[in-house]
């Protein structure tokens, strides 16, 4: 066994340290909120704390780094590197970074860290003293403060200490599980909360003590309604994916939850992207934080490591065209054993559909969306995650936040809409290309989405990606400059990209005329 000075020691001689403003700028990483914050570091007493660059330099427990290294970690996130001080530090923060960048572990390793420690905001917290049988066996706990029964314990029925409020029942659930790898090594439990499902589980965890509560606002809304969840214990509360909870309308439930929060907190908002409606948000919950910022933020940004193809096309050839990309993948890689691929749709009827068109012509997908039950879309995400399913057709309600690690395609069947759609179309092909793999996203792109023209070719030139002409030809034009000019002139479109663009195999020949149909009669959003 390596002892954890030998650690460091290694460490120290193996790797030398940047400074900590070397640091932030490799890992493009400001930070607001400090009187000084071009922050140069130690010893400065207003400057940001120093990012903990090992695990080995942040003073977590030590059963909280076991935990660490045995989740396959080797060091931290740059994200987490810089937000473990701060959080452990008691302050409210905002962090901005992508998506798959390792953000849960951010909130979760320094509230865990404080809360075993008696370090809330409140100050006056205890450590936590097992006395019921869950967890048995976990001796040796320095029990500190040596307080008597209470807190905790099962009978005690006090609420969870820590809220960590997510806009979906996957991410929810997403999140427990990685609360749960490091909550085990200290004996604090989760319990996720989402709709969907039967309440009584939900609330027996919650009147047992659990700890930790992972919700979705609707959900917990209904439970604090019907006075099954006691908000009254909260010190550590965190909004994740905020974006997201906000794009779903969930604003009105989470000032109520909050209402609810009646003690003195600390609030982390994790969020990939930073638009108005979040500043606001934040402003109203947290006091004085200090944000944390991973590459540029107010500029989308995707992942240079995901080769973006955007394939300008009718609605009508949409999905012949799916099926020509599935079955590339499949020939590439073997009909079982092919890389996997997330189809993204608009809606969800649209997901049933095209998920029974497939099948019907020999591929093997499944489908995720709102409608479907809590049992079927579990189902689905563990096949997916296992292996055994390597083509899922979803809805963004059912895929956001979704972490399955070797995505390698990513293909948007309908290009997101709304004022956010190109913030979502990130989000989506974020889902691929995660931790340092390479990924591909084919995105089908309409007449009808030329709206988002623009702002998606910035995208796509910031992450050194091809722009094909048709879509160039989408963009609107400057001001006074004849509006969106040329739209009259583009139906006779044929396969205008035939030539020129490397890996064109997709392509088959010149595809007729266009069918001018695009995508009317939206339903609702997912
Ligand atoms: P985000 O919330 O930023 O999208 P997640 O917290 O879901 O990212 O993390 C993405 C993946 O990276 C997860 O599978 C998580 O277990 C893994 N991960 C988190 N921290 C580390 C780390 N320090 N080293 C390696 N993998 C990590
Ligand atoms: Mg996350």
């Amino acid at each position: 066994m390596r002892t954890r000075s030998m650690d460091e020691a290694e460490a120290k001689s193996l790797t030398p340290k940047l400074s900590p403003s070397e640091w932030r700028a490799e890992a493009s990483i400001t930070i607001k909120g400090y009187e000084d914050s071009s922050g140069s570091g130690s010893g400065s007493s207003s400057g940001p704390p120093d990012p903990f660059q090992a695990f080995t330099d942040a003073p977590f427990d030590e059963r909280l780094l076991r935990g660490l290294t045995s989740a396959g970690y080797e060091s931290p996130t740059a994200i987490q590197a810089q937000c473990w001080p701060i959080g452990l530090a008691n302050k409210d923060m905002i962090c901005i970074a992508k998506t798959g960048s390792g953000k849960t572990c951010g909130f979760f390793l320094p509230i865990f860290d404080n809360f075993i420690k008696g370090g809330g905001k409140v100050g006056q917290s205890m450590p936590v003293q097992r006395f019921g049988s869950y967890q048995g066996g976990r001796g040796g706990r320095g029990g500190r403060g040596g307080r008597g029964g209470g807190g905790y314990s099962a009978n005690g029925a006090k609420g969870p200490k820590v809220l960590v409020l997510a806009p979906t029942r996957e991410l929810a659930c997403q999140i427990m599980e990685e609360g749960r790898k490091f909550g085990k090594f200290v004996g604090l439990r989760c319990v996720c909360c989402y709709g969907g499902a039967p309440k009584y589980q939900q609330i027996q965890a919650l009147q047992s003590g659990y700890e930790v509560v992972i919700a979705t606002p609707g959900r917990l809304n209904d439970l604090i309604e019907m006075k099954k969840a006691d908000l009254s214990e909260v010190e550590w509360v965190v909004f994740d994916e905020a974006d997201r909870m906000l794009d779903m309308g969930f604003e009105p439930q989470i000032r109520t939850v909050m209402a609810n929060v009646t003690k003195e907190h600390q609030t982390m908002l994790f969020s990939a992207t930073w638009p108005k409606e979040i500043r606001r948000l934040a402003n109203d919950f947290l006091k004085d934080p200090i944000q944390i910022n991973v590459g540029e933020v107010n500029s989308l940004n995707a992942n240079k490591d995901i080769k973006q193809h955007i394939l300008v096309m009718p609605e009508s050839e949409k999905s012949d065209k799916l099926a020509q990309i599935l079955q590339g993948i499949i020939a590439e890689g073997g009909k079982t054993t092919h890389g996997k691929a997330i189809i993204f749709v608009a809606k969800k009827i649209s997901c049933d559909h095209l998920a029974n068109e497939l099948w019907n012509q020999g591929f093997a997908v499944d489908s995720l969306h709102g409608d479907r039950s809590q049992y079927e879309r579990t189902q689905a995400i563990n096949a997916f995650k296992r292996g055994q399913l390597r083509l899922l057709i979803a809805t963004d309600v059912a895929a956001r936040g979704l972490d399955v690690k070797d995505v390698e395609v990513v293909i948007n069947y309908d290009m997101p809409g709304g004022v956010n759609g190109v913030e979502d179309y990130v989000h989506r092909i974020g889902r691929t290309g995660r931790a340092g793999a390479k990924g591909t996203a084919y995105t089908f792109f309409t007449r009808g989405d030329s709206k988002n023209a623009n702002q998606l070719v910035e995208v796509l030139q910031k992450a050194d990606q091809e722009v094909p002409a048709e879509l160039a030809a989408m963009m609107r034009k400057p001001r006074g400059g004849g509006g969106r000019g040329g739209w009259g002139g583009r139906g006779g479109r044929g396969g205008g990209r035939g030539g020129g663009r490397g890996g064109g195999s997709y392509w088959g020949g010149g595809r007729g005329g266009r069918g001018g149909r695009d995508g009317g009669g939206r339903g609702g959003r997912w």
